[in-house]
């Protein structure tokens, strides 16, 4: 090729201008499995994507589509009677997502799934109607054949659109490119006997020869530069189509847990506009595919702004999807949702007399139980937790020890469960008034530990896989009740590296050291991580080192450190795992 990807593009980018784009997403494409995140997977991908994409303005709510869930007819001429029976057992379903049984609620699961289907068999359908590029939000399910599921793959989204619209009568040549890091062997056994396809690939994973695939391999840690180059190559070779479907996977990005290209922000973005360049015209489905990283989901927004207004600005860093979608909720509701009306009661004037019982009505002399049961239902957390098999929610309030207790209970089974608990108190820390978290337990006790997903210190039961919604809501109730940040003390490692990205400890020299230990344990599991430190196996600097439970902080203003200060001890200690006393020799 005598040009190279850049100069490629820079060419083409002429070509584009602001452009209609239909996009497909449902609320439910979040999958409703408590353990997902553990593995890698932001199961809320498809959210803010769809935030950025309306928030933005690159894609008008009008395009926005809702999808209907795909029926067994139409699975039905792709897969199996043994593999669509199948994915009516937990067993079945909680293998494909790497799960355990005991987190799979069939019926939800089967919901997403089948809602992603439909969508590309709609968006297929529409795309070849309009010539408009269509983006839906969930899919390129690439690693399920016929007659077997896997790799998050239950169906062949793609294989099932094909077959509908062949049997709609469609009779032209379909090329699908798949863009994700890893080859579509579920994909090529499913269009093994269409004789008008061509399936193009390119990856980072060497899983053998696919039939009827041009599969290009390429060595890990490939980088923008070459991998635009071969993709270049590869789209010289592709055939001219009457419908393409491109998985832009998301998991080509450098650092992914899972794939290995080794791509940054802007080359998967220079990826997107150098295929949809070459399908100007042609009827395409975009698809996500994988993304096992916490930018995966500006992998997706990137695919969707690229064929949206061809443009290469990136997502800003700090921007937060969820931190705005919240944001916004919060500014919707009014004081009288969530709290007291003002108006002094007779009851209040008892208690205040002390004549009374000593009731908690309000937590935080703020917030009613009805209120703060209309925020988690506005904030969708009634929807997750249905989804996880709940239903008939009750918020209680009390005091408890330390500070004022929250309960949300609700019902699975016959029985009612306590799924949160929050102990809170409004202190002064560092000259601050803040919001401190005694103690927040997020449980789902219909989920059972496993293998996959160990018991951490301080667990009773699973969690809810809802701890980025929790933080979210603290740092807005502190936001709301004019505090400047939200503390807590972490008992343990593992309770402090999930909030890392948000959280800081108070203290410099603390979060130095938090610093240099996720450096010098990076890469071994946080399960083993935070027993080895619960168990004195960590030394610092060469002396046993006990976890430190002190304050973190996350300021709604400006934080006031140094970075210095931090960096200074950081580079000081250097951490070291050693092994466990040996255990006592059975006898
Ligand atoms: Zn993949």
């Amino acid at each position: 090729m005598a040009i190279g990807p850049r100069a490629f593009f820079y060419r083409l980018r002429s070509w584009f201008h602001r452009r209609e784009l239909d996009v497909w997403y449902d609320p439910a494409y979040r999958l409703p499995l408590s353990g997902i995140e553990q593995l890698g997977l932001e199961p809320r991908r498809a959210d803010f994507v769809a935030f950025w994409l309306r928030e933005s303005r690159a894609v008008v709510g009008s395009a926005m589509r809702a999808p209907r869930r795909v029926s067994y007819s139409d699975l039905a001429r792709v897969h199996t009677p043994g593999l669509l029976e199948s994915l009516g057992r937990p067993e079945t379903l909680a293998h494909v997502f790497s799960v355990d049984p005991s987190d799979v609620q069939v019926d939800e699961v089967m919901a997403t799934v089948r809602l992603a289907c439909g969508a590309t068999i709609e968006a297929a359908r529409e795309t070849v109607r309009t010539r408009r590029p269509a983006l839906n939000l969930l899919g390129g399910f690439h690693h399920a054949g016929p007659a077997s599921a896997g790799g998050n793959c239950p169906v062949n989204d793609i294989a099932v659109a094909i077959a509908a619209l062949r049997s709609e009568g469609f009779v032209g040549r379909v090329v699908v490119l798949d863009l994700d890091a890893h080859p579509p062997d579920g994909l090529a056994l499913c269009l093994l006997d269409d004789t008008s396809r061509w399936i193009g690939s390119l990856s980072g994973s060497d899983w053998g020869r696919m039939e009827g695939v041009d599969d290009v391999i390429l060595p890990e840690g490939t980088g923008d530069g070459q991998y635009l180059h071969a993709l270049a190559a590869l789209i010289g070779r592709m055939p001219r189509p009457q419908l393409a479907f491109v998985i832009a996977g998301g998991d080509v990005l450098a650092g992914d847990r899972f794939g290995r290209l080794g791509l940054s922000l802007e080359g998967a973005r220079l990826r997107d506009l150098m295929v949809a360049a070459e399908l100007e015209g042609v009827p395409s489905v975009w698809l996500p595919g994988g993304g096992y990283h916490r930018d995966s989901w500006r992998v997706l927004a990137g695919t969707g702004m690229a064929l949206a207004t061809g443009s290469l600005e990136p997502i800003p860093r700090n921007y937060d999807p969820l931190a705005e979608r919240f944001a916004d909720i919060s500014e919707s509701l009014t004081l009288e949702q969530l709290g007291q009306s003002g108006e002094f009661t007779l009851d209040d004037l008892e208690e205040s007399l002390g004549l009374g019982p000593r009731r908690r009505r309000l937590l935080l002399g703020f917030y009613t139980a009805s209120g703060m049961e209309h925020a988690l239902y506005r904030y969708g957390i009634f929807d997750q937790l249905q989804r996880l098999g709940y239903g008939h929610f009750r918020v209680a309030f009390d005091t408890a020890g330390l500070g004022e207790r929250v309960r949300l209970f609700g019902e699975a089974q016959g029985a009612e469960h306590l799924l949160v608990e929050l102990i809170l108190e409004k202190r002064r820390v560092a000259a601050h008034d803040v919001l401190y978290v005694h103690w927040l337990s997020l449980r789902n006790p219909l989920a059972r530990f496993s293998e996959l997903r160990p018991r951490l210190p301080g667990q009773d039961v699973p969690g809810l896989g809802l701890a980025r919604e929790a933080g979210e809501m603290l740092a807005l109730m502190a936001l709301r009740l004019g505090l400047t940040g939200v503390v807590y003390r972490p008992a343990h490692y593992h309770t402090a590296f999930p909030a890392r990205h948000y959280f800081s400890f108070v203290d410099h020299d603390r979060q130095g050291r938090f610093e240099a230990l996720m450096r010098d344990l990076a890469g071994v599991p946080l399960v083993e991580a935070t027993a080895a430190l619960d168990e004195g196996c960590v030394q610092m600097n060469g002396q046993p080192y006990v976890w430190e439970a002190d304050e973190m902080a996350f300021w709604l203003r400006e934080s006031t450190a140094e970075p210095g200060e931090v960096a200074a001890e950081r580079e000081r200690v250097k951490f070291t795992l050693v092994p466990r006393p040996a255990a006592k020799a059975a006898t």
